[in-house]
């Protein structure tokens, strides 16, 4: 079976044809630029050079029709025709509280996503149109949505309610959800199978961190706890997010400074975390380390305040399943940056019995297990792969 991942973003959307016999990417490539002057497609079929075609996409379906021609062009394409393709799986950031795992698109499930426009006004939208425009270029294929709030939907109550007057989750639904729930899925899934783990009852941590941070806790694949919250903002220091802080700081800063609301949460998504904190040096982490370095104070309170969150919330998380068994490191940082990994586990961790094998943690980007034999709980290198639990999610539903 070969299957069309598509994750449309505003202006952009980004696509891989993964065959799920063996689980190859065929293709990937990215529509950058939709609706603005200077749109352009990257096709890349490995082993390749890079396909790039700048043409006017006004729109997504544009967009859409342009991937299909370079799927089936003669020279860099990898399908002979789109009938190749028996499945499309659609990145859905937000599915409100009505979708609990991934879905075949039917109308209702459209109208759901629009509802939800209030809750992911960047990126619902944005999916629909993807949806709507693989309707229109490929008549009666499937659609699958998988959304990345289904994992959070695993949450009880008391993770997921907002300690607030009880009518703000009753009228507008205002609760935890959580964000990257298709990456912390995969992960915690793959360490159960990889580290040979109690598939039931195993209790797994996932950090994931990236330029967006989120950490998560799990009992046997569901989740018990996530960090992001209504929006993604909540919870891990991130590049240029704040995540936790004091809510009053909204207001005395507004007061300070005369801005109103609007203007604060854009400063919290996009100023703060360790761009903000670090004085404007980057959102980068590689930045940051290189800054921290070189002796740039700032930075370097900025790299510790990361790390020392991801640790409070492992220890947070860790009394939330009453024990941890195993955590997995994905993402950008976690994937690449062994100093991170060892400071968290060594600096925090050594209660929980956490023991990091230096020569175990020299590597990147590999499925690794880190941790020496003789520590009480696993810690696992697992890189991410969305497209992939995508894909596998589609298989499974239109199989
Ligand atoms: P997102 O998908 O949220 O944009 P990624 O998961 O791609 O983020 O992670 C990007 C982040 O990973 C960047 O901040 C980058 O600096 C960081 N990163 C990549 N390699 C390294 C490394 N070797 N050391 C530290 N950070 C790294």
């Amino acid at each position: 079976m070969k299957i069309l991942v598509l994750n449309c973003g505003s202006s952009s959307l980004k696509y891989q044809i993964i065959n799920m016999e063996n689980k190859e990417v065929m293709c990937k490539g990215l529509c950058e630029r939709i609706g603005i002057e200077g749109s352009q497609l990257t096709h890349k079929v490995p082993g390749k050079e890079d396909f790039v075609q700048v043409e006017a996409m006004p729109d997504h379906k544009r967009a859409v029709e342009m991937v299909m021609a370079a799927l089936t062009d003669a020279e860099h394409g990898v399908l002979k025709s789109v009938d190749e393709i028996d499945a499309i799986g659609h990145r859905v950031l937000h599915g409100g509280q009505k979708f609990t795992k991934s879905i075949i698109v039917n109308d209702e499930v459209k109208a759901a996503i629009r509802e939800c426009f209030d809750l992911g006004p960047l990126h619902n939208p944005a999916n629909l149109m993807g949806i709507e425009a693989c309707e229109a270029a490929m008549p009666g294929k499937p659609n699958v949505a998988v959304f990345d709030t289904s994992f959070g939907m695993g949450m009880e109550p008391k993770a997921y309610t907002y300690a607030i007057p009880i009518e703000y989750l009753e009228k507008y639904s205002v609760r935890r959800y959580g964000f990257h729930g298709t990456s912390h899925d995969y992960v915690c899934h793959r360490a159960i199978e990889f580290a040979g783990l109690d598939p039931k009852n195993a209790k797994v941590i996932v950090c994931h961190l990236g330029n967006g941070a989120s950490i998560s806790a799990s009992i046997g694949g569901v989740c018990v706890d996530t960090s992001m919250g209504l929006t993604p903002l909540e919870g891990l220091i991130m590049g240029t997010r704040s995540g936790d802080l004091d809510p009053a700081i909204v207001q005395y800063i507004c007061n300070k400074e005369g801005k109103d609301v609007n203007e604060m949460l854009n400063i919290l998504n996009k100023k703060s975390g360790v761009l903000g904190m670090s004085g404007g040096v980057s959102s980068d982490f590689r930045d940051i380390e290189k800054a921290a370095e070189e002796g740039n104070q700032k930075a370097a309170t900025a790299l510790e305040a990361f790390r020392y969150r991801v640790a409070k919330y492992i220890g947070a998380y860790a009394a939330a399943m009453n024990g941890v068994d195993c955590i997995c490191f994905t993402a950008g940082v976690g994937e690449n940056d062994k100093g991170t990994r060892k400071a968290i586990c060594d600096q925090y961790l050594g209660y929980l019995g956490v023991k990091i094998d230096d020569a175990r943690n020299d590597v990147r980007g590999k499925e690794t297990l880190i941790s020496a034999d003789d520590s009480k709980v696993k810690v696992l290198l697992l890189p991410t792969n969305e497209e992939l639990k995508i894909a596998m999610d589609t298989e499974a539903l239109v199989k």
